[in-house]
């Protein structure tokens, strides 16, 4: 198969775009690297450094990269925090992005494509484990962007005959087994890459948002999933797509949870190391519990994640910052 990657060089797009040239699939990647790095990009890729909004821009990767079979759409940006500053930054890039990108697919005849979506698609929860089928009201822009993208999809889909798979990741950590690609966020507001930074010796402590929460610590609780993991979704996705069938949501989690104290303890006890930890505030707009029932992906795409513990999950990600204490700067 032929996959365009858009956002082939940030965190989990790189990590899908290895996953598939392992599989012996053909790549090209777009990329504007506002937010991604070169030195993610697979050199067996084919890489368009540019971005989704430049209509031009698309139109001549298309016509120079004909065949393409079907696109997986991570482009975006992802920060909670700063969706809730720059409303219209998400706005811009995670929709009028799509907007374009869709517009060049319908005109080049590409039907078929995979959307990176989130759990923050759900808000706060009606229930745990979350069904594909519970209520959508999320808490901060960013959430709202994906959701909008996917309902972008759904109606796009009707009218031009496209087909998409839109894939709600919970929590994604760990880093690849080859120690050549890993997270490497500017700035890093996740979990498990601000706890490591401690061992890394460039941090002093890690903070704990939040230990009132109904939860059996105090605080809150998410589902991890191995970013190698969600690669593989991709690629079930893809070919679920190739084999006709229609369009569909899937969670993607473990789900097993665990709390914000016991992620730092199993570094402690993956690292060998000390990790301070300061209780503080809560952060605004964190739900208690994020947990996916990840049941209908099993079922339908016959996806299954490989490496749910979390110490392996931990262990990948402290090989990456080890070895990368600054991510892919120098
Ligand atoms: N968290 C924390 N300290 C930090 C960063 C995050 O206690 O320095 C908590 C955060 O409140 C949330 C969990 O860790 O409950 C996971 O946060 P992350 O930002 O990694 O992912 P999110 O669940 O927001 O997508």
């Amino acid at each position: 198969m032929k996959i365009l990657v858009l956002g082939g060089a940030g965190y989990i797009g790189s990590h899908t775009v290895y996953e598939l040239i392992d599989a012996g699939e053909e790549v090209v990647i777009i990329d504007n690297l506002q937010t991604g790095y070169a030195k993610a990009v697979h050199p067996k890729a084919v890489f368009y450094k540019g971005d989704l909004r430049d209509r031009e821009f698309l139109d001549s990767v298309l016509e120079k990269e004909k065949d393409i079979d079907a696109v997986i759409h991570f482009a975006a940006n992802s920060l909670v925090g700063e969706s809730m500053i720059k409303p219209l930054k998400y706005y811009d890039n995670n929709l009028c992005g799509t907007k374009t990108l869709l517009e060049a697919l319908i005109a080049h005849g590409i039907d078929k494509i995979v959307f990176s979506s989130t759990a923050a698609t759900y808000g706060e929860p009606e229930r745990v484990p979350i069904l594909e089928s519970d209520r959508t009201d999320p808490t901060n822009t960013y959430g709202e962007t994906k959701l909008s993208m996917e309902k972008m999809f759904k109606w796009v889909g009707k009218a031009h005959g496209l087909r998409y798979v839109s894939l709600r990741y919970f929590n994604a950590c760990g880093a690849h087994k080859s120690g050549k690609i890993g997270e490497a966020h500017q700035p890093e507001t996740h979990l498990i890459p601000l706890i490591l930074q401690v061992p890394n010796g460039k941090r002093e402590a890690i903070s704990i948002f939040g230990t009132d929460y109904p939860t059996k610590d105090g605080t809150c609780v998410r589902d991890y999933i191995h970013v190698t993991d969600l690669a593989q979704a991709h690629i079930l996705a893809v070919k679920y797509l190739m084999e006709g069938k229609e369009s569909n949501i899937f969670n993607l989690g473990n789900g097993v949870g665990f709390t914000v104290k016991e992620v730092i303890e199993t570094a402690r006890k993956v690292t060998g190391l000390p990790i301070k930890a300061v209780e503080e505030d809560r952060r605004a707009g964190d739900p208690a519990v994020l947990i996916a029932s990840s049941q209908k992906a099993r079922d339908i795409l016959g996806w299954k994640p490989e490496h749910d513990s979390l110490e392996e999950i931990i262990d990948s990600a402290w090989k990456w910052h080890k070895s990368h204490p600054n991510g892919y700067e120098e």
